[in-house]
């Protein structure tokens, strides 16, 4: 039997939703979505269970390297993040075919405005996941080899020196494997590579229309304030042009109200896991609250009300004393520090640690917009105020109380390959906080991101184990 034949047997009998949850997970609310839908649990049942193992059965696949592990089934609302992730490309597609600009937004940075004038932001890490699901019915390592070819040709067309999460995000739009409005890079030093990809688009992709939003070191002046609000200003008056509308300061409002609502949910729920003796939900779950809190899945109405439900199911669970599957009681509790970079949670998992949080997403849940004056001016001091962007001192210290607050035994401090800022900052930021709190901590080069993680995996899961075990002993 063929290598290929093998894998597509195992995918072929990988993980499935258990029937014996289908009722309870039905009577559950559904979601609302932007677009006036809405989508009942039970639809999402149906896709789950019947659609979406045939279209992405590498999501389904029992490997442990497939960094969206859906096989936790007892937590609902996380079934649920997994059906947004799952259904991120149709209703991109559908969007887009139906007039709304699909932004991707480079730099890691609000994502307010954009919904407010009617797009869809799409932020890197799952905009190459849109343009690997563009072929359906792939393995898992068929998937993984899509993601790594659509890699190698973004290194041959920008540069072997560059971090891959643009790197593949470029190439995608390169090969219109996806289709997209506008590219709007937020010009913040945390990200070199932003530089390669202008570069890039300035030479490579000269169909779509660039918006540079300026993102200045010195940021609490208020002068600094105008500058960015002026920049927000024009890049909303510009996403208005595209749809061919008038977007109202009421537009703005009535999305920051909404989007407050969200990261306040997300913190909330956040909070509690930390204060929970037991952890209560799996770190993938918990990193979905994290990342929905930045509503990186295309739609900030669901993702609004999908955090009210993670919100009310955590609260459950920490009133029962529930502990999640597969955690282990005394788990060492990790929390990641770095741009773009994730403890892979399944594996942390395996070996007796968890993930609480990383400090680039978690940065942005905590940054909520003002609800007075002008709007242009509370999102540009909403930006500027995240920790994350802030000096490498102030950095570190931010890293402190999230240590504390969460109560974190480890800190992995990581940065990819090519991403030149946080390569230098990184090992200051892991003294500091070793200092400053007494815990261990580790600091990584990394390789994979994404599906691509089949790349240059196994030292980094090496040094991970080792990590958790030194810490346990
Ligand atoms: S890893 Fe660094 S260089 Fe790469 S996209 Fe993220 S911030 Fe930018």
């Amino acid at each position: 039997m063929s290598t290929a034949t093998l894998q597509t047997n195992a995918v072929r009998e990988g993980f499935r939703y258990p029937e014996s949850i289908r009722e309870a997970f039905i009577a559950t609310p559904g979601l609302n979505f932007r677009d006036g839908s809405y989508v009942s649990s039970e639809k999402m049942w149906e896709f789950l269970t019947v659609e979406a193992p045939r279209r992405f059965p590498y999501s389904f696949s029992e490997e442990r390297i497939f960094g969206e592990s859906l096989h936790d089934y007892t937590y609902f609302a996380g079934i649920k993040h997994n059906y947004l992730n799952l259904t991120l490309r149709d209703r991109l597609l559908k969007a887009h075919a139906n007039g709304v600009p699909i932004i991707h937004v480079q730099g890691g940075q609000t994502v307010d405005p954009f919904f407010a004038a009617g797009a869809i932001p799409v932020v890197p890490g799952p905009l190459r996941g849109w343009a690997t699901s563009m072929k359906e019915g792939l393995t898992l390592y068929q998937a993984g080899q899509r993601a790594t070819d659509i890699l190698e040709a973004g290194r041959s067309a920008i540069s072997v020196d560059c971090c891959n999460n643009p790197v593949g995000a470029m190439e995608a739009i390169r090969q219109n494997l996806i289709p997209i409005d506008m590219v709007v890079p937020y010009l913040a030093l945390r990200c070199t590579d932003i530089a390669y990809t202008l570069e890039s688009y300035r030479t490579l992709v000269k169909d779509i229309p660039l918006h540079f939003i300026d993102y200045p070191v010195t940021r609490d002046t208020e002068w600094t304030v105008q500058y960015v609000a002026e920049l927000l200003r024009d890049l909303v008056k510009r996403i208005a042009q595209l749809r061919g509308v008038e977007v109202t300061e009421e537009d703005l409002w009535k999305e920051i109200k909404l989007e407050n609502r969200g990261r306040k949910f997300a913190r909330d729920a956040v909070e509690l896991v930390w204060r929970a003796e037991l952890p209560p939900i799996r770190s993938q779950n918990l990193s979905g609250i994290i990342t929905g809190g930045r509503f990186d899945r295309g739609d900030s109405l669901a993702g609004t009300e999908l955090l009210e439900q993670d919100f009310a199911e955590v609260t459950q669970r920490v009133r029962d004393g529930v502990l999640a599957p597969g955690v282990s009681e005394d788990a060492v509790r990790l929390i990641s520090v770095g741009s773009c970079f994730g403890l892979q949670s399944d594996f942390v998992e395996a070996h007796g640690g968890v993930v609480v949080g990383t400090d680039d997403h978690l940065s942005k849940i905590y940054a909520d917009v003002g609800e007075y004056g002008d709007p242009y001016e509370r999102m540009a001091e909403s930006i500027l105020s995240y920790n994350y962007e802030k000096e490498t001192e102030k950095r570190a210290a931010y890293v402190v109380d999230l240590v504390r607050r969460s109560r974190a035994n480890g800190v992995v401090c990581g940065y990819n390959w090519g991403c030149n800022y946080q390569s230098a900052v990184s090992r200051m930021i892991a003294d500091i906080v070793k200092k400053e709190t007494g815990v261990p901590t580790l600091n990584l080069v990394v390789n994979g991101l994404g599906l691509s993680r089949l790349q240059g995996n196994e030292q980094t899961q090496n040094r991970i184990e080792s990590f958790i075990e030194m810490i346990r002993h």
